[in-house]
């Protein structure tokens, strides 16, 4: 009776619009957050395991009451701190049907047409990332021999996955077969990635036994690019053959900087170091209309990660990996006679299993499948755009105002920049406090949801601007409120300001 089937369709729709009528109050309320402190909104969302089950509508005020105002609004212009963006509506309605169809991808039998729908976007991805300027024909048939790829739970599995084809590959060419033996015994060849990389490669390499000291950081540049000079310091050092793999990113995650692609591609390809390309945040910019350029060079990946529950504005989880040659797939190849047996594959029946570090697998390519539909690369680009143009504006309107500094320019859409009263002499100590109070002060009064990050020697306030429907002026009203919290917080006594307690 619970089930989705024939008999529960009618209450299904009712259930659903009931739901949607709850969800429509909350988004017209448009908060940023009443949830109030950890404890307080712990308090409120304690839950009891009954013998007795409630019915949908008691549960649902709860929901209402409760669990939304305890959440942070993505919806919200206000809501600035993370790689965390609203969603769109069409993003959501797959949503529902990824999960009414509940379709499996590990096999074709549980996926038939969603198998085909995840394959053929893969090959859009791979084109547009550009595969085929290199490889000529990208691949045509799931067994060809070009670029492929899969759909993950977003960037920290692509990034594993793209190490652990690094890995295999390093230790073949040796003659090593890590999959099968190990790698006990064996030497360690180094991950080089710039100092601003992603903490997932880190956390990676520790999952692949290869530890983390095997990850060698890079020095960046002022604007968190990796620096040339000190990547080809590091691979003379090391010896091109004991480098396992290069990782560049493309959009840090702070400061959205984008390593040199087309020098670290060539690095990589004269010395024959596997290149993978961390696009978790930049990976956008595949459909943007004006800045397109900033990730030229992607083509020269052996393998990239993409997200689209970041910049692309789909519901959490949606990722993709994409491999130049899916040749490499191979290493992870496993046989198993109910999912992907030998006569199946004979008999072309794609599974997608093989390609995936995950068994039972989300539908998830149908958001992206629907969001291209509804929107074209066109509209899609441009709202990506907005996004950066915001920024921009927003990094002149801090450049502008005597009590903040502007630590960078932006480069995507995130900007850095911390409250420094002028006139007022503080600590780099007492700054970075007074940074972080005003960042709590203004989530826990609904006032907006920005971030602190550390970037290189400074403690900063971070707007990461994901959402096309915040304006300049919401930009402006932040500033200003977290300039009165500064100020309010330097007058009273928590702060130690200069001897005062
Ligand atoms: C967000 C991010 C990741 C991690 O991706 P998840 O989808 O959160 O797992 C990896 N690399 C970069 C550059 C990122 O910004």
């Amino acid at each position: 009776m619970h089930l989705l089937n024939q008999q529960t369709s009618e209450q299904y729709v009712t259930h659903m619009q009931k739901t949607s009528a709850v969800i429509k109050q909350w988004l017209d309320d448009n908060n940023v957050y009443l949830g109030g402190t950890p404890q307080q909104v712990q308090a409120t969302n304690t839950f009891s395991i009954r013998e007795q089950g409630r019915d949908i509508d008691t549960i649902l005020a709860d929901i209402q009451s409760k669990f939304l105002p305890s959440c942070v609004s993505t919806a919200n212009a206000n809501c600035l701190a993370h790689l965390h963006p609203p969603t769109l509506v069409i993003g959501q309605i797959a949503e529902m049907i990824i999960a009414a169809t509940n379709q499996s991808m590990d096999s074709w039998n549980q996926s038939p047409a969603a198998t085909y729908i995840e394959k053929d976007l893969i090959h859009w991805l791979c084109q547009r990332c550009g595969f085929d300027d290199i490889s000529g024909v990208l691949f045509d048939e799931w067994t060809g021999h070009n670029a492929g790829g899969v759909f993950t739970s977003g960037g920290t599995q692509s990034n594993l996955m793209g190490l652990l084809l690094a890995r295999n590959q390093f230790y073949k060419a040796k003659g090593v077969d890590v999959q099968k033996d190990g790698l006990v015994g064996q030497p360690v060849g180094a991950i080089l990635c710039s100092d601003q990389a992603h903490f997932s490669i880190e956390k990676n390499a520790a999952l692949l036994g290869l530890g983390q000291k095997s990850v060698i950081k890079v020095a960046t540049d002022a604007s968190g690019a990796m620096l040339m000079s000190d990547l080809q310091h590091q691979i003379n050092r090391l010896g091109a053959d004991n480098v396992m793999a290069i990782i560049a990113t493309a959009g840090t995650t702070d400061l959205g900087a984008i390593d040199p692609l087309m020098a670290i591609g060539k690095i990589c390809h004269d010395a024959q170091i596997w290149l993978h390309v961390d696009a978790a945040w930049g990976g956008a910019l595949l459909l943007s209309q004006r800045y397109r350029h900033l990730i030229e060079g992607l083509n020269q990946a052996d393998s990239i990660t993409l997200d689209f529950h970041k910049h692309f504005f789909l519901p959490i989880s949606c990722g993709a990996f994409l491999l130049r040659d899916n040749r490499n797939f191979e290493s992870i190849r496993h046989h198993s006679e109910y999912l992907n047996s030998a006569d199946d594959e004979q008999d072309n029946i794609p599974n997608l299993v093989t390609y995936s570090l995950q068994t039972t697998r989300r539908f998830d390519a149908l958001k992206l499948w629907m969001a291209l539909d509804l929107l074209g690369t066109d509209d899609y680009g441009a709202l990506i755009d907005s996004c950066l143009d915001t920024a921009k504006q927003a990094a002149k309107l801090i450049d502008a105002n005597e009590n903040f500094v502007l630590v960078h320019e932006p480069i995507i859409s995130s900007v850095l920049f911390y409250f420094a009263p002028k006139d007022t002499a503080l600590s780099d100590n007492q700054l970075a406090q007074l940074n972080r109070h005003i960042a709590q002060e203004l989530l826990v009064n609904n006032i907006a949801n920005v971030a602190t990050t550390q970037f290189k020697q400074c403690l900063c306030l971070k707007f990461t601007i994901l959402n096309p429907n915040t304006q300049i002026n919401d930009i402006a009203d932040i500033i200003e409120q977290m300039a009165i919290t500064g100020f309010k917080q330097l007058n009273s006594d928590d702060l130690n300001v200069d001897g005062k307690k």
